[in-house]
């Protein structure tokens, strides 16, 4: 897999790119990165990047003429166009269905902007338009690396035990079970004595209603439309009670 990146500050990937396990899958070949400095494609002795936006107001635009040279000619290299992505707050706001669904392309494009943001015109080369949240960044470059890095651990390979990345948080529509590691006991708060036991079907078990309860602590909109047993609704609406209890006390 091949992503590549459009930006005016190329260098800020390699560093984050470079260690760990994205470090070692980018050594295994398991994915390959290219970063393109957009102000290759000016034409101006200042290679300006932006302008001032019309109608007036605060900052400055990201001009469209690079950017839409740019795409072509990165889209026009390689044996298959990439799949291009535009970054803005204003794009669907990304999820882990997304990386699930980002990982089966062979190439993807994505295009950062800086500033104030890209001409509108520009969203006409993008097959998707992407927010890694609702708050403002200056640039597009951490939302690429975000979306690189969850994409990257789920490639085959790349985590050690590919199981692992279908554990997590989000993976089953809910979040992860509590987890533990020595020591056994720490402060006096002593880890639950079935992690302990060795009993793999009673450790399975609690780790399943660890889920349901987190997820219905912290995030009960991921289980609407979730498949639970009856039992498992029960502790939802048991959870849920406690904790509105708990918000009423404080
Ligand atoms: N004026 C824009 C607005 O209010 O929607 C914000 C522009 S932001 C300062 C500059 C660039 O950062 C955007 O063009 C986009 O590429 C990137 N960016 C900022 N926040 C982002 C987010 N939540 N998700 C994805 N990209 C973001």
């Amino acid at each position: 897999m091949i992503f590549e990146v459009l930006s005016v500050f190329p260098q800020v990937f390699e560093p984050y790119l470079s260690e760990s396990i994205l470090g070692r899958a980018w050594q295994r070949s398991l994915f390959e990165f290219v970063a393109h400095d957009l102000r290759t494609w000016t034409h101006d002795r200042h290679s300006t990047v932006d302008d001032a936006p019309f109608g007036g107001g605060q900052g400055m635009l990201m001009k469209c003429e690079p950017i839409f040279e740019a795409v072509r000619d990165i889209s026009g290299q390689g044996k298959k166009r990439p799949h291009v992505i535009f970054f803005s707050p204003c794009g669907r706001r990304y999820s882990e269905k997304d990386a699930e669904r980002l990982s089966s392309f062979d190439r993807i494009l994505f295009v950062c902007g800086r500033y104030e943001g890209i001409d509108e015109r520009a969203y006409a080369l993008a097959d998707e338009i992407v927010s890694v949240g609702d708050y403002v960044l200056t640039g597009g470059e951490l939302a690429a690396l975000v979306v690189i890095d969850s994409v990257v651990r789920l490639l085959p390979g790349v985590l050690g035990d590919d199981r692992s990345a279908k554990d997590e948080s989000f993976s089953q529509g809910l979040l992860e079970y509590a987890q533990y590691t020595r020591p056994a006991t720490f402060q006096g708060e002593r880890v639950p004595e079935v992690l302990l036991s060795g009993d793999h079907g009673a450790v399975s078990a609690w780790r399943r209603r660890s889920s349901i309860e987190r997820t219905a602590r912290w995030r009960p909109d991921l289980l609407e439309g979730a498949e639970l047993s009856e039992d498992e609704w029960s502790l939802v609406h048991e959870t849920l009670g406690q904790r509105d209890c708990e918000a009423t006390d404080v």
